[in-house]
Order: C-alpha cells, then structure tokens, then sequence
C-alpha cells in the first residue's frame, strides 16, 4: 500500500485490513512515499517522520509492515520503479497493490500502465461519494486501446464501511484548532501535537 501517509490515518489502516482478509495476503507492506512529485511545493512532513507515523500506527498488527524503498530512493517516486524492486527482494511472490480507487485512476493514466499491470493485481478501495464510472472507463480504454483482455481479473473493487476520513482533513483540522481524535491512532494523535506538525 503506497501513499503519503501525511499522516496516516483508520482510512488507510480500515483498507489495508480488509484487503488482507478479502484476499488472503500474507501481509501488507505500507510503502511511504519519498518525494512525490505532484505534489511539490506542497510543504509535507519530512519522509522520516511520515515514515515513524506509519511505524507507529502499524505495529500492533502482526501482518502490517512499512518499507522505507520509496523513501532511501532520494528521486522523484514512480510506481514502476517500486514494483520492479520489490519483485527482486521478494521472488516468487505474488504482487497486490492497495489503493484508493482515485489512485488507480491517476497510475494508469501516467505511467507504463501495461508494465505496471504485468506486475501487480490492484485493489482499489472506494472511497464514500467515489463515482465508480471513472474506473469503467479506464478498463474499457485499457482493453480497448492496449489489448489488455484479462482488465477485470487485474483491477479489483472493494468497498470500505463509509469512511470519509483524509490526511488533507486531518491537516486542516489541526490548523484550525478542531479535533482530530478517532481519527487516526492516538499514539499518532500525540505524536502529531507534540511535533507540532500542520499548525501552518
Ligand atoms: P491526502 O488527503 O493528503 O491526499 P490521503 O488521505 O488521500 O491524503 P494518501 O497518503 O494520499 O492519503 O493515500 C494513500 C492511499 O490510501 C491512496 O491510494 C488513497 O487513495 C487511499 N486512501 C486515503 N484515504 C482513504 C480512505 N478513507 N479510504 C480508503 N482509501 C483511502
Ligand atoms: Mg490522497
């Protein structure tokens, strides 16, 4: 599971999960971004503490890891990149990777989408309100202009319990003085005050 993780939060961990059990994964890796170019200028957390974030909210789940490959890599984050290193460390294995439906749509639409779909099975989560014409489409486009016959087998769905929660939110409710608790872990809820972290 890729993302920024600014900060982590019970959407990420909720899908994670439930991704696990629906398809028996023997784990999950949370893969913190390095410096995600789109969003450049953006001022973020340093990678080092997204990446203790993410330590923090994982480690009570046996099945949870985090990877620091996207985060030691020191340019620019391309899915491609990623899936190729991690076939090389773990051989043999087979590949699922967990997002938002929203992030699927913007991987496909980039970069070496026929590479990337050799590589990995995508488990894309809807997020609540999530229009799911937008995914059709681009599996009839993938199907259709790059030949991918088995699209369906390789872009699965599942559906999260209504959980609206996001790390923009989250940001923009510590700077405005609102809570942020149940939001996300508490040893993160603290963490984030005491750092200081999304005042400004
Ligand atoms: P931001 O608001 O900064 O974009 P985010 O909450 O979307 O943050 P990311 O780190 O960008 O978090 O997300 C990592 C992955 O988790 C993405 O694939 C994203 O689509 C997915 N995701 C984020 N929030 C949820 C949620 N509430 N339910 C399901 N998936 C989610
Ligand atoms: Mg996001």
């Amino acid at each position: 599971m890729g993302g920024t993780f600014n900060p982590i939060h019970y959407g990420h961990l909720v899908t994670a999960e439930e991704a696990r059990i629906q398809f028996n994964l023997d784990r999950v890796i949370f893969i913190p971004a390095g410096d995600p170019y789109y969003k450049k200028g953006q001022k973020i957390v340093t990678a080092q503490q997204r990446y203790l974030m993410t330590i923090m909210a994982t480690g009570s789940n046996p099945y949870f890891y985090v990877s620091r490959i996207e985060i030691d890599r020191h340019k620019p984050t391309y899915t491609i990149d990623t899936l190729i290193e991690l076939n090389k460390i773990y051989k043999d294995s087979q590949f699922f990777f967990i997002t938002g439906a929203d992030a699927v749509l913007d991987i496909l639409t980039w970069k070496n989408p026929d590479d990337i779909l050799n590589l990995c099975t995508f488990i894309a989560a809807t997020r609540p309100g999530y229009d799911m014409s937008k995914i059709d489409e681009i599996k009839k486009k993938l199907k259709d202009e790059r030949e991918i016959t088995n699209i369906n087998t390789k872009i699965h769905i599942i559906r999260i319990p209504a959980l609206a929660i996001s790390s923009t939110d989250i940001r923009n409710r510590v700077k405005e003085g609102k809570p942020i608790r149940y939001l996300l872990p508490e040893g993160v809820v603290n963490h984030i005050y005491k750092m200081g972290f999304y005042k400004e």
